[in-house]
């Protein structure tokens, strides 16, 4: 059913795919090598060069993370804190690599894990925190790298929101235990799907390169200069992860295209940020947005029970929202895990609502959005 009344159909996300894209596409089908070989290499050393750090290329973010987690020695038993408030991608990883979710609390200002609730939550099981950058923000990397390093806890941030962010005047990715971001076709930039896994730790990268392709040992050295393995030794279990050409082409011109996609981001949401600021029903996410490149553009609405209204009638003048998220440790399949309080998540979810925000949305497309909300919410 088609709840749009209005000529207007603003999507709440979307990839911006334009010629230069096609062309590289066109490129690698006219060569008649679509699978992992030295497109894939090229992006991977794009990647390399702007995280100043190696980075190692994937099929999507939540193998990124899968990988990740194999790679640091998490097995069956082993814990990993994460907040609740993400997308089960998150989530689903840590489950994957048959390890338990232990679910935390937020901040309530910038929805990033909170740490006294991780504190409470620690066990001798407990072997990793996935800080999730919610919306593009890192929320207090330093203080979770303390606690982490207090604790003995490896770091594997989940940045699939925050391509291009910075942490004071460091790229979220440049710097840290391991970051794994996503290239979906909505993140901040696409490969159409698409991740990577970035870290200084080379048993960890050595362990990811080997994973992403059956196990097989230095298989990426051969498929980079078009070869493959015939007799080789897998010692580990290793899955079918790796990137294709096709999406290393899409991936490496979004990257270059990048600083525009930021600008266009940054000023949208500081469109936002002013128009909404003031408004009296709203709260808005009190993180850096000078040096966030938002992914997401979530608000709080101070009455959650108008949602579904407010939502239902932005759908019926064109604008789609979204819920960003409900909660992890609601889902069934999560119900066996530890029985946990979390009243922040709890108070929190039924209030979010997330904006559209791509980079193809106009100033005038904002103040449409803005004056529709602000419409709804006073009425
Ligand atoms: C998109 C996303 C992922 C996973 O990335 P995919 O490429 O979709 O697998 C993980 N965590 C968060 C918070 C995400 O938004």
């Amino acid at each position: 059913m088609n709840n749009n009344i209005s000529n207007k159909n603003i999507r709440l996300s979307k990839s911006c795919i334009g010629e230069k894209e096609r062309l590289a596409v066109n490129k690698v089908l006219l060569n008649e090598f679509l699978g992992m070989g030295s497109t894939v290499k090229e992006f991977e050393d794009k990647l390399t060069d702007y995280f100043c750090r190696p980075s190692c290329c994937v099929v999507n973010g939540t193998a990124a993370l899968h990988l990740a987690l194999q790679a640091i020695g998490i097995k069956e038993n082993d814990e990993v804190l994460i907040q609740s408030l993400t997308y089960v991608a998150s989530i689903q990883a840590i489950t994957a690599a048959n390890a338990k979710p232990i679910f935390c609390d937020v901040n309530k200002n910038t929805l990033t894990i909170d740490l006294e609730d991780a504190s409470n939550k620690l066990t001798d099981k407990t072997k990793a925190i996935i800080p999730v950058h919610y919306a593009g923000s890192p929320g207090d990397l330093e203080a979770i790298y303390k606690f982490a390093e207090k604790n003995g806890l490896r770091v594997i941030e989940d940045a699939a929101h925050a391509f291009g962010s910075k942490y004071f005047d460091k790229k979220v990715g440049s710097f840290g235990d391991i970051a794994c971001f996503s290239f979906d076709g909505i993140k901040n930039i696409t490969s159409g799907e698409g991740g990577c896994i970035v870290t200084n730790d080379k048993n960890v990268l050595r362990k990811v390169k080997d994973a992403r392709l059956l196990g097989v040992e230095k298989d990426t050295e051969k498929r980079f200069s078009g070869k493959r393995s015939w007799e080789f030794d897998v010692t580990n279990q290793g899955w079918r992860y790796h990137m294709s050409n096709i999406m290393a082409s899409i991936g490496i011109e979004q990257l270059a295209r990048f600083e525009d996609f930021a600008n266009i981001r940054k000023n949208l949401c500081a469109i936002y940020y002013s128009l909404l600021k003031e408004i009296d029903g709203i709260k808005l996410l009190e993180i850096d947005y000078e040096n966030t490149i938002m992914h997401i553009f979530p608000i709080f609405l101070k009455e959650p029970q108008k949602r579904e209204k407010i939502r239902n009638k932005l759908l019926e003048n064109g604008i789609q929202t979204g819920i960003h998220y409900f909660p992890n440790h609601k889902l069934s399949y999560f119900s066996n895990i530890r029985n946990t309080n979390l009243p922040v998540t709890e108070e929190v979810y039924p209030q979010l609502l997330t904006l559209p925000l791509h980079p193809d949305l106009s100033k005038e497309d904002l103040h449409y959005i803005v004056d529709n909300l602000v419409n709804i919410i006073e009425k």
